[in-house]
């Protein structure tokens, strides 16, 4: 039999539900706090720049949401997304282990954050929201917006990181392409904006100036609220369908995974990809998570565990979470989406507790994962995706030197079609 094995399910056997973690955590996170009175934040307080129902997916302890029918159809277009066995890999490695990656690069604009951009664009539709204002680093939560603004007819601005604005040209088209308005952050229509710029007209720009002058223009504007593509507990929940996808293609095969990797930038779809499996690892299956983060952006690795707002302006709630502090600015390398000070609380807990390994990896060894992947398996990957790969690497490597028939996993959130400046 050969080696080569694509898991597809069919629209009917997408999962219908997301799989909220928090009904399960055996304990508590830290919740969090108003940036000026250090007081736990009310969720009313959230629901100045998020509409309702997303605010109740924030706290909400019920196990299973269900997946709105328009949102469902909208999954539809392109998912569910497959399970690919990296065969050629497994071979060059000469590894005894089994590598699968879900690849969510099979979404409209090429990320797994179409998952949240859709359903995020959904609520605040039927929440009478008509402006969606939000932030990005690399440009792929940008474009994942404007597609969703598109399905559900809000406008959407976004507030681009000027280095990313600078080089990825293609990310701007392509946002504009699908109606949403861009600018490179830090930029001269908001106070932060122009004060940065008085300091720095050099000032390349970071994801936590882009939230700061996003956030003024949602208190600027009527009926506009934000929209976070990663590390707030809402997004996560959406991007469970990634491991809960996960989980019945590996049912539907008779193999469960030894070891479940992702990127990490935000921990959105590292979150969404281990996640569903956090029950079995609480009822005692030897289940390992990893974390694969850039060396020039080690949150998880070297951060401190600590309260630290999402923003440069200390605008957004204060979130317990690793954090490289919050005037962080990453050096320019190329794995733009990887380049965010903070992490997802659900992610720092589970790292916190020991239930998640982290590893942070240099961009010699990531960029070589990505030439070797996108020659044996004819997959560009994004450079962020491309932390997953050398992860999954080392675990074959590893896997090979101890004799052990392991079963890795990884997702790769993207591909790099539009990210080959970077890697010239
Ligand atoms: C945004 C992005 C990431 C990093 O964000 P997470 O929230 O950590 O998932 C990783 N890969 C791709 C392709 C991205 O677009």
């Amino acid at each position: 039999m050969s080696r080569r094995e694509r898991i597809y399910l069919s629209v009917e056997e997408m999962p219908k539900y997301w799989y909220n973690v928090l009904a399960d955590l055996p304990f508590q996170l830290d919740p969090p706090l108003n940036p000026q009175t250090r007081e736990v934040l009310k969720p009313e307080e959230l629901g100045a720049i998020f509409p309702q129902p997303l605010v109740e997916q924030e706290v909400t302890t019920e196990r299973f949401i269900k997946i709105p029918k328009k949102v469902f159809d909208e999954y539809a277009v392109f998912r569910p997304s497959p399970l690919i066995r990296a065969s050629n890999l497994e071979e060059y490695l000469e590894t005894p282990a089994k590598i699968y990656y879900k690849y969510e690069g099979v979404s409209p604009t090429g990320s797994h954050k179409t998952n949240t951009s859709i359903p995020q664009a959904y609520y605040n539709m039927i929440s009478g929201t008509k402006t969606l204002v939000t932030e990005t680093g690399a440009g792929q939560w940008g474009t994942a917006l404007s597609y969703a603004g598109l399905k559900f007819g809000l406008n959407i601005e976004v507030y681009m990181v000027k280095t990313s604005f600078e080089q990825k040209p293609m990310r701007k088209l392509i946002i504009n392409f699908f109606g949403g308005k861009v600018s490179p952050s830090p930029s001269l229509n908001t106070e932060f904006g122009k004060k940065m710029l008085d300091i720095d007209r050099e000032n390349p720009g970071s994801l936590g100036i882009a939230i700061s002058e996003a956030l003024e223009e949602v208190f600027k504007k009527d009926n506009a609220k934000y929209a976070l593509g990663s590390v707030l507990n809402h997004v996560l929940l959406h991007q469970t369908i990634i491991g809960l996808e996960i989980k019945k293609q590996f049912e539907k095969i008779n193999i469960k995974p030894d070891v479940i990797i992702g990127c990490h930038g935000g921990g959105s779809n590292l979150g969404g990809t281990i996640l569903p499996f956090i029950p079995e690892k609480l009822s005692g299956e030897k289940i390992e998570f990893l974390a694969c983060e850039p060396k020039s952006c080690p949150t998880l690795t070297e951060g401190e565990y600590r309260y630290d707002n999402g923003d440069t302006a200390g605008l957004t709630p204060l979130m317990m979470m690793y954090t490289l502090g919050k005037e962080f600015i990453p050096p320019k390398i190329h794995a733009g989406g990887l380049r965010y000070h903070g992490s997802a609380p659900i992610i720092a807990k589970l790292k916190h507790e020991n239930m998640l390994n982290a590893i942070a990896l240099d961009q010699e060894e990531t960029f070589e994962a990505a030439r070797i992947f996108s020659k044996l398996e004819g997959i560009i990957p994004a450079p962020e995706s491309s932390h997953a790969i050398a992860g999954a690497i080392r675990e074959a490597i590893k896997a090979k030197e101890n004799k052990e028939e392991k079963v890795i996993v990884f997702t790769l959130s993207g591909h790099g079609l539009l990210d080959l400046t970077a890697y010239a």
